[in-house]
């Protein structure tokens, strides 16, 4: 520090000769007490838990003494030069080095003051403006160490290093924690509020069984880590924590031992990698696999099967033309071989249906995309069901919107996409109702919606509707609406659906308009 800084802060606290003086006037009784100062100092450190860790060895607790006998000695000769500034600072960068937190350092000039100003009101008791004015000089006096000793630590490199480090941990998008030889949390960054919903003044102190749902710790999960740790000094798993609204959180972790300086252990720091959206796509991918392997499999069986169904239908017919020959012998046995036959063709039309089904869905083949209108396409479709419309008692509401753009779109599969609805529809309404096709044109997308007064759905049955194979019904192939969702999904569209128990259901299809297809 250049002399001229030095002079600025003595002038800064307004330390004169005069304090200078005062100081060296009082040497002599300090002499005398000295020893007495060191013992009260360094029995009030052993109070606390921090400090009595770093003071256990008694020789190491004499050397102190010694030192800081020294520096009080020092500071009341009342010298402030240029040598005794570079000695605070340089003792100020050891305390830094020595990992002492400034807080103790700091604490250390307050608990010397208040031992002191007894001796000095004792000695100086005729003169008490005398002693006011000594006491005023040393406060000074520690004042000035204890800037050096702040000048030292912020100058550092360790304390920007640290506080970057504080930065990155509290940045960091992992959880990290650290907890104490008890188990219990010392430190919690931004990323565990907002994973576990804790903020750090409810859990610090607290023990780490908070985040440990119940059947791990019975399953003494927190025991096999501690067991790893002590055998390699940490330890990497995956499993799952809870957070403070009781949500369980998949979570990758990893433990590691903290050691002091010394090589002590003091505790354990933690990351944990909320894993949560990481074991979705894994599910979905798994989902996806399976339903692709069942697609390959069924589309050999839908083959193998279809080529000895042709050929028992053909020999049905040809059965039946035989019974007709010999019926004119006996009509009673006659009509009783028709009735077997029949079930026999219904059956073996029926697993036919399903065959075809399944083949449809497992090589639908790239939709051929042409420019057709939607309004045009329903039109048609549903007059060809008008015969079916009447049987079932099914009335249908057409809301077609006139404006409704060109779209590009394979006609055939779209109208395949929508039959399944429509059969749904006119399956869930038994005894009839009424089934609303409406349209409307949105600036991005067009939207079909298709609407029955039938049975509905429970919300379990709803989440399901997608899902190949599922179906509620006697005889049905579960392969109508994924098939559906397919041929939407190829057309770059997204099918969803809302259903109430007892009320109906409705299915929403939106459809992309893409670049220049407006009419
Ligand atoms: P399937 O019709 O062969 O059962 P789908 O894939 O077409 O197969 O439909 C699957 C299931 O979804 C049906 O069995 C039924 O439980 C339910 N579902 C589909 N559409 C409707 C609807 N409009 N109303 C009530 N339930 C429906
Ligand atoms: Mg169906």
């Amino acid at each position: 520090m250049a002399s001229s800084e030095r002079e600025h802060r003595l002038r800064f606290l307004g330390l004169t000769e005069r304090d200078e003086q005062l100081l060296r006037e009082f040497r002599p009784v300090l002499e005398q007490h000295v020893t007495a100062v060191e013992d009260a100092f360094y029995a009030h450190l052993l109070n606390f838990p921090e400090t009595a860790q770093l003071l256990s060895d008694h020789t190491t607790v004499e050397r102190l003494k010694k030192l800081q006998r020294d520096y009080l000695l020092r500071l009341f000769e009342g010298k402030f030069d240029d040598a005794y500034f570079q000695d605070r600072l340089r003792i100020g960068k050891t305390h830094e080095r020595v990992g002492l937190s400034p807080r103790w350092y700091l604490m250390a000039y307050n608990l010397y003051f208040k031992l002191i100003t007894p001796l000095i009101r004792d000695h100086c008791i005729a003169t008490p403006g005398h002693a006011h004015e000594t006491i005023v000089a040393l406060e000074k006096a520690f004042m000035l160490d204890a800037s050096l000793a702040m000048d030292a630590y912020i100058a550092s490199d360790r304390y920007r290093h640290l506080q970057q480090l504080e930065s990155i941990i509290n940045d960091s998008a992992d959880v990290i924690f650290s907890l104490d030889n008890d188990g219990r949390f010392r430190s919690w960054n931004r990323a565990a509020e907002k994973v576990f919903g804790w903020r750090a003044e409810e859990v610090l102190g607290k023990p780490l069984k908070l985040l440990v749902p119940p059947d791990r710790l019975h399953a003494g999960e927190l025991a096999q880590i501690e067991s790893e740790i002590h055998r390699v000094g940490h330890c990497h798993l995956e499993t799952v924590r809870v957070a403070k609204d009781g949500r369980i959180v998949p979570v990758e972790v990893s433990v590691t031992l903290l050691r002091d300086p010394q090589g002590n252990p003091i505790g354990r720091s933690a990351i944990l990698r909320d894993i949560t959206s990481r074991q979705r796509l894994e599910e979905e991918k798994l989902r996806a696999e399976r339903l692709a392997v069942i697609g390959t499999m069924s589309a050999k069986l839908a083959h193998e099967i279809r080529n000895p169904l042709s050929s028992i239908t053909l020999n049905i017919d040809l059965v039946r033309d035989e019974i007709e020959t010999l019926s004119q012998a006996s009509p009673a046995a006659g009509t009783e071989s028709r009735a077997l036959l029949q079930s026999l063709d219904t059956e073996v039309r029926r697993i036919q249906r399903v065959t075809e089904d399944y083949l449809k869905f497992a090589r639908l083949p790239k939709p051929m995309p042409d420019r057709v209108q939607l309004n045009e396409i329903l039109d048609q479709g549903l007059s060809f069901l008008d015969s079916l419309f009447t049987a079932t008692n099914v009335t249908v509401a057409k809301e077609l919107d006139p404006a409704l753009p060109v779209l590009l779109a394979d006609e055939g599969q779209l109208w395949q996409a929508i039959l399944n609805l429509v059969r749904n529809a006119i399956e869930a309404m038994p005894r009839g109702g009424t089934l609303t096709v409406l349209t409307t044109s949105q600036p991005q997308h067009i939207c079909l919606t298709i609407r029955d007064t039938g049975k509905g759905m429970t919300e379990q049955e709803r989440t399901q509707v997608f899902t190949p194979f599922f179906s509620t019904k006697v005889g049905g192939t579960g392969l109508g609406l994924p098939l559906t969702q397919q041929i939407i999904n190829e057309h770059g569209g997204q099918i969803r659906c809302e259903s109430t128990p007892g009320q109906g259901t409705t299915f929403v299809i939106e459809l992309p308009l893409r670049h220049g297809q407006t009419s």
